[in-house]
């Protein structure tokens, strides 16, 4: 049995009229993330840090942003493959702890949804995830409201590879 941590982070820019997806949840927001997908920085770095605690690699080797089948899609569903990917390499996750940083609307409230969402990708219960909020305190872009960042810690149990 070996335990294994990965690390994950990703930002997208925020523009006007954009659905805000976190963590699978839709933030009431004027603004939402620009990228391929639909943007979700918590679900693509907790992605990238479970395949990195795997050793497979990250979430563009996977889901590259190049082909049309990930255009808009459910940031849930990279994490969902990510679980299957788990499983065949006998891993298991342990625990998950993530900070997302965005200066506005205040996420607190919206965390038990997105825990729920989160662990049912991932065939977990909802106590193995634990999130986070942080504002940017106004400076640089995040600060100014242009984008949102988020970093995730992934803790997985299995036999090493
Ligand atoms: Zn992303």
């Amino acid at each position: 049995m070996s335990v294994r941590c990965g690390i994950g982070y990703d930002l997208h820019r925020l523009e006007a009229g954009r659905k805000l997806i976190i963590g699978g949840i839709e933030v009431p927001f004027e603004k939402g993330p620009v990228g391929h997908s639909d943007g979700d920085v918590l679900a693509h770095a907790l992605c990238d840090a479970l395949l990195g605690a795997a050793g497979l690699g990250d979430i563009g080797k996977h889901f590259p942003d190049t082909d049309p089948k990930w255009k808009g899609a459910n940031s849930l569903m990279f994490l969902e493959h990510a679980k299957k990917l788990l499983d065949e390499k006998k891993m298991e996750i342990e625990y998950v702890d993530a900070v997302v940083i965005l200066e506005r609307p205040k996420l607190g409230p919206h965390f038990p949804k997105m825990r729920e969402a989160l662990a049912k990708s991932l065939g977990v219960t909802t106590e193995t995830i634990h999130l986070k909020a942080k504002t940017n305190e106004g400076v640089d872009a995040v600060g100014r409201g242009e984008a949102i960042a988020c970093h995730v810690v992934a803790t997985l149990n299995g036999r090493a590879a």
